[in-house]
C-alpha cells in the first residue's frame, strides 16, 4: 500500500467526496482518464484502434490486500505516465469501507451479490449495483461488441487472496460457460502469471466474474493469488509474474505467452457445492488444512443437522471451506482432477 495520501485509491478510501463522478481528463501522452466514482477509474489510449477492454478488480473482499496493492501501483504508474496503456482498462477497488476496516466485508459478502437481485438494503448491495452500472457503461462503450464468447476481446480478472493456505497457492475459478469453449489464450496467460491451477465451475453463481462472463461475453476469472496478509506484509516477490503479465497485458498489443503444451496446468472440475442450511453446520477436518487437500471416497467432510456430506470419489479435494458463512451460502466446494 502506498503511503502517499494523494493516490486515487487513498482519495477514494478517505476523501470519497473529492472524486468527481464521471469526470474525464487527458494525460500528456494522450491517454483519457475517467474517474467514474470512488474506487473506479478508467484509462483509454489515444488510438481508437484499441483492441481490448480490460477490467481489473480488487478489494471485492476488503482484507485481501495484495491485489489492491498491485492494482494501486498500476493505476499510479498510468497516472504518472510511467507506463502507457494500449487498451481500454478499468480498475475497480470493490469494497472501500471493508478495505478501511481490514475486513472481508461490512454487512454482506459483496462477491455473492452480482445476480439479478436489485435490493439495496445495505452498503454492499448498493455497491454491487453501482459496480454493475459502471461495468455496463465500460463494456457497452467499447468498439468490439463481441457477437460470441469465442471472439471476445473483453477481459475481467477479479483478483483475490484466499483465507487459508493452499497446496496450490495460485488458482483461478473459471466461471460456468454454458457450453462455450474454454479459451486457450487465457489459460496460457494465466500460466504465464504462475497461475496453473484451474477450477471449472459447473453452475451459475452470483460472483462478479460469472456476472461479466455471462452478461458481456468477457473472458472472466476469479483469480486467487495466495494467502491473505495485512497491508505492507505481503511478499511482493511472490507476485512478480502476475505484476509483470498484467503490465504487459495493459502496455503491449499482445503479451508474450508460453505455448499451451509448456503450461503445467492442473485442471479440476467442481464436484460438490455444499451450502450451509442450519446453525449446526460442521466441517469434519482440521481448521487449518490447506485448500486442495484430497480425501478418500467415503470420508466424512461435513454435517449439517442430520445431513452428511462425504467424498464421492478418491482424491476429492476441498476448496474454500468456511463454516462461518451465513445460512444459505456456500460453506465448501469439492473438486476432482480432470482434463480440459
Ligand atoms: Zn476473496
Amino acid at each position: 500500500m502506498s503511503t502517499d495520501s494523494n493516490t486515487f485509491l487513498a482519495r477514494s478510501r478517505f476523501f470519497p467526496e473529492t472524486i468527481q463522478p464521471k469526470q474525464s481528463f487527458q494525460l500528456r501522452n494522450g491517454t483519457t482518464v475517467e474517474t467514474c466514482c470512488p474506487g473506479v477509474i478508467t484509462f483509454a489510449p489515444a488510438s481508437i484502434q484499441s483492441t481490448k477492454s480490460i477490467v481489473l478488480s480488487s478489494g471485492v473482499h476488503g482484507n485481501e490486500t495484495a491485489p489492491i496493492e498491485i492494482c494501486e501501483a498500476l493505476v499510479e504508474a498510468l497516472l504518472q505516465e510511467k507506463i502507457k496503456t494500449q487498451h481500454r482498462v478499468m480498475f475497480i477497488f470493490g469494497n472501500l469501507p471493508a478495505i478501511n476496516s481490514g475486513e472481508r466485508f461490512v454487512e454482506e459478502n459483496l462477491n455473492r451479490l452480482f445476480n439479478a437481485s436489485l435490493s439495496i438494503d445495505n452498503q454492499e448491495q448498493v455497491r454491487a449495483q453501482e459496480l454493475k452500472r459502471e461495468v455496463h457503461r465500460f463494456f457497452e462503450n467499447d468498439s468490439t461488441h463481441p457477437s460470441s464468447h469465442s471472439d471476445s476481446k473483453r477481459i475481467h480478472y477479479d483478483l483475490h487472496t484466499a483465507i487459508r493456505e493452499s497446496k496450490n497457492q495460485k488458482f483461478v475459478v473459471y466461471p460456468y460457460l454454458h457450453g462455450h469453449e474454454y479459451n486457450k489464450q487465457q489459460l496460457r496467460f494465466l500460466s504465464a502469471c504462475a497461475v496453473n491451477t484451474i477450477l471449472l465451475s459447473q453452475s451459475p453463481t452470483s460472483t462478479f466474474s460469472y456476472y461479466t462472463s455471462r452478461n458481456y461475453n468477457a473472458h472472466s476469472f476469479t483469480i486467487e493469488l495466495g494467502k491473505v496478509k495485512p497491508f505492507g506484509q505481503n511478499d511482493m516477490a511472490s507476485f512478480s509474474k502476475v505484476i509483470e503479465m498484467l503490465t504487459q497485458l495493459i502496455t503491449q498489443q499482445e503479451p508474450i505467452l508460453p505455448p499451451l503444451d509448456e503450461c503445467p496446468l492442473d485442471v479440476f472440475d467442481v464436484k460438490q457445492v455444499i451450502d450451509k442450511h442450519t446453525a449446526d453446520f460442521k466441517l469434519h477436518f482440521a481448521d487449518n488444512i490447506p485448500n486442495f487437500t484430497g480425501f478418500q471416497k467415503g470420508s466424512l467432510l461435513a454435517t449439517d443437522g442430520d445431513k452428511e456430506y462425504r467424498a464421492l470419489e478418491d482424491d476429492e479435494a476441498i476448496v474454500f471451506p468456511n463454516a462461518n458463512v451465513a445460512l444459505g451460502q456456500r460453506a465448501l466446494l469439492t473438486v476432482v482432477r480432470c482434463e480440459i
